[in-house]
């Protein structure tokens, strides 16, 4: 079986002419104005894939929208615009349902909050399938990519990986969160936070960044890959939400920490002469900025456990085609 990267790899990727930067980051680059470029990104969601079809309308305009935002922020791009492709189940846009009012209630609340407008899209009947696509500025030639990581470079994680991808084991009956543990990772897994502020803040400090979507091993993979360099990461050094430290060392736990995905914080790599400003950074935002490991030269992600032992993680996160 082919995973999700060979088939974008094969048969898509193609020299591009016209555009700064194509398939392969969070978002294709163009150039735009003599100050700016334009970050270009869609993202899918399909019911019983990315959600269960009887989720709350409003959560899901939410989330179609926040992980679109997401892409935008893993580039330091300002979003700007956002098409809508709308396939829908024929008895969701009747009259008598409120379906629709209140997924666009949820969607336009979170545009609102990043004056974000709506200028196109598309709407058939069908299976539940929400995508978005959208279009971000940029200061000319400074987006963040996945390619600018560099030997010495730490590796700088946002926020806690993992509830949301709990939440899920929960709804799967992998494990039995309580009550209270429930309500914390539902949110993070129903209403994630592009970290649209901190994306733009990171230009002139982070080499290269991207948004955890697939998971962590999955996405600095990727980083890896796009700047050819090697990783080493303390599984003890990433931070951790309450409800996490509560379940690991679980193997169900770690998963969801290192491989879970549906996360939407940022990993970036900057120069260590960066660590003061970002750490600054981290206070005057109010986020969680954790240093969780350093770039290296070579080939390879390495995973140490809490006495700098190597640990193998055979699942490194979500695949579309493999899963
Ligand atoms: P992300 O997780 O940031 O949304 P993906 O992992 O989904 O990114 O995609 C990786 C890269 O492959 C992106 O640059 C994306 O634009 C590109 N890509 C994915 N599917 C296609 C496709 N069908 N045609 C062209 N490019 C694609
Ligand atoms: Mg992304």
């Amino acid at each position: 079986m082919s995973s999700e990267f060979d088939i974008i790899r094969r048969y898509f990727t193609r020299p591009t002419h016209r555009a700064i930067l194509g398939i392969g980051d969070d978002a294709a680059l163009i150039p735009y104005t003599a100050t700016a470029d334009l970050a270009i990104s869609t993202d899918t969601l399909v019911s019983d894939q990315h959600f269960f079809a009887d989720t709350d309308p409003g959560k899901l305009g939410h989330k179609a929208l926040a992980v679109n935002l997401s892409d935008m922020a893993a580039m330091g791009a300002i979003p700007r615009w956002v098409t809508l492709a709308l396939t829908l189940p024929a008895n969701l846009a009747n009259r008598n349902s409120s379906w629709l009012e209140v997924f666009m209630d949820g969607f336009f609340t979170l545009a609102s909050k990043y004056e974000v407008e709506l200028i196109g899209g598309d709407t058939t009947c069908g299976p539940l399938n929400i995508s978005v696509h959208i279009i971000g500025e940029v200061a000319k030639g400074k987006a963040l990519k996945r390619s600018g990581a560099m030997p010495g470079d730490d590796i700088w994680l946002s926020g806690y990986l993992g509830n949301a991808a709990l939440a899920l084991a929960h709804l799967q009956q992998r494990i039995t969160l309580k009550p209270d543990e429930l309500t914390v990772c539902l949110a993070a897994l129903d209403a994630p936070v592009a970290r649209i502020e901190l994306g733009q803040r990171l230009i002139n400090l982070a080499h290269s960044a991207i948004d955890i979507s697939d998971g962590l091993l999955a996405d600095l993979g990727h980083i890896l890959e796009c700047s050819q360099v090697a990783a080493t990461i303390h599984l003890g050094k990433i931070a951790c939400s309450g409800v996490m430290q509560r379940y690991l060392p679980l193997s169900v736990a770690v998963d969801c920490l290192l491989a879970g995905g549906d996360d939407y914080e940022l990993c970036f790599t900057a120069p260590v002469i960066k660590r003061s400003e970002i750490a600054q950074l981290s206070q005057e935002l109010s986020i969680p900025l954790t240093r969780i490991g350093t770039i290296s030269q070579g080939k390879g992600l390495f995973l140490l456990d809490v006495n700098d032992n190597t640990i193998t993680h055979e699942k490194k996160g979500y695949d579309h085609f493999l899963t």
